[in-house]
Formats: structure tokens, sequence, C-alpha cells
């Protein structure tokens, strides 16, 4: 058979994240084509297929998905859905034979992320994670500088991320699908200190705080969170719906260094004490993130960003809600 050189791919739940920046961003890769949508809302089809040119046959909806193992132009299904949804659709897209996409965070315990992983293991299917700071190159160079350690031993790594969230009755107040601050945005200083000290913390306590408790009271509004890392340095992050936050910062023996932003989809830029200055990266997150992807898939590559690393993150965001319910104990 002839070898397509684009990756057929199919978005599944048009949210925000789908049709403000997924879309948008298939439209600029080199190797993945928007071919198929998973939508629940009948409405949303005929917008998506005028705008994208979709076929009938690669429209599908959550109760049909599983039929597309017989569709050849869907070669990988990028799941965009509430938190607590990602492991049932990962799994009925693995089944089907089609590489795996899944959004951050992956789920909402390590069980259901493992699940996951297990799924795409046996069907032999690729699975990547959503982390997009994983292919910003100024991210990137900060995983460096962790192996590196060109401003000596990295003694206390800081990060927040949060924005002001002002709907109130959204999946992210939702506990069930896997709503909360520390989910959602909590991922990103969590992944972002993992990845800035390249060490897993021995360590952990949070504590939970809200200023609006009639709406933030199933789930967390603000989590602020503290670990301990075997060579004696340390790490604090904050996330927040409640503020707009974006911060990373290394404090090291001979220097340190920051992203301010850090996790923004533009403007990720910093510099150290040294005088180094990262410049923000001019092309799209998106789009480098799924071409660099595809490219794993088409070449027959390691993914950059695998389900384990989402997988470390839950489990630590485990042990971070955990603590907060028990008065801020180190969990270890
Ligand atoms: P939205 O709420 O905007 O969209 C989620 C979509 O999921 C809905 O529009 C709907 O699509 C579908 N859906 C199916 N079942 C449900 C349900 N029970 N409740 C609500 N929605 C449902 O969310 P976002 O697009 O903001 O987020 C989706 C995922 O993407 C999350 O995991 C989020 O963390 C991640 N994300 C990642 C970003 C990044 O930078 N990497 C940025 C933003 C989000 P339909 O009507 O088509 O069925």
């Amino acid at each position: 058979a002839k070898k397509r050189r684009k990756l057929g791919v199919a978005l599944v739940g048009l949210g925000y994240y789908s049709t403000d920046l997924l879309a948008p961003a298939l439209q600029l890769t080199q190797h993945c084509e928007l071919k198929a949508i998973v939508t629940g809302s009948p409405e949303k089809i005929p917008i998506w297929q005028t705008k994208y040119g979709i076929q009938d046959k690669n429209v599908y909806n959550y109760q049909n998905m599983h039929t597309m193992a017989d569709n050849d132009a869907i070669d990988v299904v990028y799941i965009v859905l509430p938190p607590a949804l990602h492991a049932k659709y990962s799994i009925i897209a693995a089944n089907a034979g089609k590489h795996v996409w899944c959004e951050k965070p992956m789920e909402i315990s390590a069980k259901k992320c493992q699940s996951i992983i297990d799924a795409c293991a046996k069907n032999n299917v690729k699975l990547s994670i959503g982390y997009r700071m994983h292919h910003e190159p100024n991210t990137q160079k900060l995983m460096h500088w962790a192996k590196t350690t060109p401003y000596g031993k990295i003694n206390h790594v800081y990060a927040e991320a949060g924005y002001f969230e002002s709907r109130i009755s959204h999946w992210k107040q939702i506990k069930e699908l896997g709503g909360g601050a520390m989910y959602d945005m909590g991922v990103y200083p969590l992944n972002a200190i993992r990845y800035t000290k390249a060490m897993e913390p021995i360590a952990v306590r949070a504590k939970h705080q809200t200023t609006r408790p009639e709406i933030y009271h199933e789930v967390d509004e603000t989590t602020l969170f503290d670990f301990k890392f075997e060579d004696g340095s340390t790490a604090s992050g904050k996330t927040s719906f409640g503020e707009n936050i974006n911060n990373l910062e290394a404090d090291c023996n001979s220097g340190n260094y920051y992203l301010r932003p850090f996790q923004s989809y533009t403007g990720v830029s910093g510099a150290s004490s040294d005088g180094t200055v990262l410049n923000a990266f001019q092309g799209n997150q998106q789009a480098k993130q799924m071409d660099t992807d595809a490219l794993a898939i088409l070449q027959n590559k390691e993914v950059l960003v695998p389900g384990i690393e989402g997988l470390k993150d839950i489990a630590i965001v485990e042990q971070i809600y955990k603590s907060a319910n028990n008065n801020g104990e180190w969990i270890t």
C-alpha cells in the first residue's frame, strides 16, 4: 500500500481547546490533517464540516466512535475531553487501533492513567500526552540545565500557574468530571518543577484555599504545595482559579533563572543571573507538538511525552489532595 504522508487526526470533544487552538494549529502542521470529529453536540457538526471540509463518513459521536476501527482515514485520535473522561475514550480509540494523543491532566487517578497506557500497549499504538511545554524551546533549555546544572546545584524551584476562572458551573467546578485547580492548572507547575529539577519528590505536602467558597466547595480553587528531594533541595508550587499567575524560577548555588510566563501559548521567555536571555519561540506551540508527535508515529520512534509522564504527575496530584485533606501533613 502507498504510504500516506500526512496522518489523519480525529479530534474528540469540540470545546474551547479543540475549537480555538488545536483545529487552527492542525492547519499549520506539515505531518497532520484534521480528518475527523467526535462530538456529542449535533449542532457543531455542520460548522466543523464547512470550516474544515470534514466528510460525513468521518463524523462520529461517543456511542459509535469505536467503529472508526474500519476507517483508514483516521490514524490518530486526540482526546480533548474533561479529564475524568480521558481513560474511557482513549481506551476506545486504542482498541479501534488508533494512536492516542491525550490532553492533560492525563486522568484523575494513577490507576486510570495506567489503564490508558495498558490499552495502548496492548493494541500496539503510540500514546502521547498533551504537555505542550515539553515541545517549547526555552522549556527544553531548562530541562537541559536540570541535567548540566550550569549554575550549580538547583536548591529550590518555585512554580505557579493560574488564571481567574469566571465560569461557575463548568466541568472545572465538578469533581466527578475531573474539576479542581490542581488537576487543571496545577499539573503545569507540578510538571515544571519535575522537569526543572529532573528529579522526583520524596515528600509532598499541600493545602487548599478559597476566596469563593460558594463556588469552590466541591473542588479546590487554590492549592499550594511543597516538595522535598533526596538531595536536600526543595520546591514549592501554587495553582489557582482565582488569580492570574504564571512564573517558574530556579535558585541555584551560583545563580538563578526564570521563565515568565512559563506556560502560556506565546511569549514564554526568561533570563538567568549571568545575563543569558531566553527569547520567546515564534512558532505555533500546538503545531510543533502535533508534528513532533506525528513524526514519532511515522518514523516509529519514541514519543517525546509518553503516558508515564502524565501518570507520574497524577500520582503526585493524588498525594497533594491526600495531604491537603490531612491538614497539610507530609506524605512520603
Ligand atoms: P471545554 O469544556 O471547552 O470542552 C470540552 C468538550 O468535551 C465539550 O465541549 C464537549 O464537546 C465534550 N464533552 C463530552 N462530555 C462532556 C461532559 N460530560 N461535560 C463537558 N464536556 C463534555 O474544555 P476544554 O476544551 O477547555 O478542555 C478539554 C481538555 O483539554 C481538558 O483536559 C483540558 O485540561 C485540556 N486543555 C489543554 C490545554 C493545553 O494547553 N494543553 C488548554 C485547554 C484545555 P462536544 O460538545 O463536542 O461533545
